[in-house]
């Protein structure tokens, strides 16, 4: 997409009217006060959204169950399911920059970064699903001549998305796609700091032929919305991005319930290593800057922890501060920007108590540490890089969230892997390393989801993304999301 900054500059100047619910074919606005939407370029109240109450999230899990069991979606033949899901795709390129410059007014993330991450993904992530939806197959079972045994997919029913602020878009359709595409109903709960994009998403979505009912959004507070989702007796699967506080809090509404399967995308504390055999030191360098601060550290795969083979620590510590002074952050909207806002104030101060907490544990700031740009009215964080973070610091071992980078020395081999596993999480990790035996070895013995080697931070669809421990469980994207939206049911048929 050949994006103009003036283009882009026209887009942000754009009032926003109140947002409201879509529940079936109906724009609610919430029995709940709205809450106010801030951008976190300047701080100023962008709109309001809609806060849905109990009540609201149950209109709107009977809308999904209704369509469901009606068949309109969930019993439509796939080339329908298909040609619809294309069709949403079309849209969402068709208006891809509106939808960028949308994001970026309500969660700060760099343009050049959203223009990618949002509508360029998610469109991809809905032509994915909608040509693998009519490549998954039943199975016949290898039964004795007397039987035949059918196992069959079959939609979960309804499914509760509930998904975070940073990269919505791709978030948000990394779950709906592939729901959608085995037949279910979706009641959406995006995050109430970035709801705009997705509410964008369920219009473009009617448009594109999808039947009312069968996404539905339900915007407001984690508390009230997200938990009256989670608790809800209609919702069969939970599908989950944010955080491990939030996580636990789902599965215990789980258990309240009806025992809905939960699957979870939470944080990481991911781990890149390098070794002093890296194939090119320098390059190195600016890929572990790049792999914390671009989204300013608000990538859950982030390489929030530099592990530095000692003899080389002191030269690569020295091109990675370097690296992230030319990283500084500015305007989200500007298309030069590498590093943009911060999503909230509270997320800022928290950023910010990590950096105090570094110090007083014995870290050494390096670069950074402070609030910026303060005179926007918006929120904004140097990229910080912290030394000398020691396994039992509070840096080494929780997620910040935020551009924060904690450096630590390792030894050899067997201290790095017992480094990079001596935590909580298990997302993402990368290795430098020019030794392809090491770097087997390390893909063995890192407990993560994902490993990246000599690169960081990349992907596509065809791969999946999810965590081990308490980075938590189920994947997204790849056809092995599908098993998260379909049960498997056995016909046992006496011949
Ligand atoms: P969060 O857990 O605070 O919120 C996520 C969503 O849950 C929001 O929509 C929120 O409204 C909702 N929610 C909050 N409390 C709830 C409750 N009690 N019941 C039901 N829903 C509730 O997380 P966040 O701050 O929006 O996102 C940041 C977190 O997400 C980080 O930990 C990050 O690592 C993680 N994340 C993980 C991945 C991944 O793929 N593993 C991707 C992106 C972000």
């Amino acid at each position: 997409m050949a994006a103009t900054q003036a283009e882009i500059d026209r887009l942000a100047t754009l009032a926003l009217p109140p947002q409201r619910l879509l529940i079936g074919s109906t724009r609610p606005e919430g029995e709940a006060a709205p809450v106010a939407v801030l951008s976190p370029i300047d701080g100023r109240a962008l709109t309001t959204l809609a806060a849905a109450s109990e009540a609201d999230v149950a209109r709107a899990t009977s809308a999904a169950r209704a369509t469901f069991d009606a068949g309109v979606w969930s019993r439509a033949a796939p080339a329908t399911r298909k040609a619809v899901l294309h069709r949403l795709a079309d849209l969402i390129e068709k208006h891809a920059l509106e939808l960028a410059v949308l994001g970026v007014r309500d969660n700060g993330t760099e343009i050049s970064m959203a223009l990618k991450a949002e509508p360029g993904s998610a469109a991809g992530t809905f032509r994915y699903y909608a040509e693998a939806l009519d490549k998954v197959y039943g199975e016949i079972a290898p039964t004795a001549d007397n039987i035949l045994a059918l196992i069959h997919r079959d939609p979960v029913g309804v499914v509760g998305a509930i998904v975070p602020w940073n990269f919505p878009l791709m978030i948000g359709a990394w779950k709906i796609a592939p729901a959608l595409a085995a037949g279910n109903s979706v009641v959406l709960k995006p995050a109430e700091t970035a709801s705009l994009t997705l509410i964008r998403l369920a219009e473009l979505a009617l448009e594109a032929g999808l039947p009312p009912g069968v996404l539905n959004v339900v915007t407001g507070p984690g508390a009230v919305t997200g938990q009256a989702l989670a608790l809800s007796m209609e919702v069969d699967v939970l599908a989950f991005t944010g955080s491990g506080a939030t996580g636990r809090r789902l599965l215990q509404s789980a258990a309240q319930s009806n025992l809905k399967r939960c699957y979870l995308e939470l944080g990481g504390k991911s781990p890149n290593i390098v070794f002093a055999d890296a194939p090119d030191l320098a390059a190195a360098a600016k890929a572990a800057a790049t792999a914390i601060f671009r989204n300013a550290g608000q990538v859950c795969v982030a390489g929030s922890r530099l592990l530095v083979q000692a003899e080389v620590a002191e030269e690569f510590t020295a091109a990675l501060v370097a690296a992230t002074e030319k990283m500084q952050p500015g305007n989200p909207l500007d298309l030069a920007t590498q590093m943009g806002a911060i999503n909230s104030a509270p997320q800022l101060a928290a950023n910010l108590r990590f950096v105090t907490d570094a110090g007083a544990e014995g870290g050494r700031l390096m670069t950074g540490g402070a609030q910026v740009l303060q005179e926007t009215g918006g929120w904004y964080m140097q990229p910080t890089v912290i030394a000398d973070v020691a396994p039992h610091h509070r840096l080494f071992r929780e997620e910040v969230f935020g551009p924060v980078l904690a450096v630590t020395p390792f030894a050899d081999e067997a201290e790095a892997l017992r480094l990079a596993n001596a935590t909580d999480f298990g997302l993402a990790s990368g290795v430098w390393t020019a030794n392809l035996s090491r770097a087997h070895r390390m893909v063995r013995g890192l407990r993560a989801g994902v490993v990246h080697v000599n690169t960081y931070g990349g992907a596509d669809g065809t791969v999946p993304l999810g965590g081990v421990k308490q980075s938590g469980n189920g994947h997204d994207k790849s056809l092995h999301a599908l098993d998260k939206y379909t049960d498997l049911k056995t016909a046992w048929i006496s011949l």
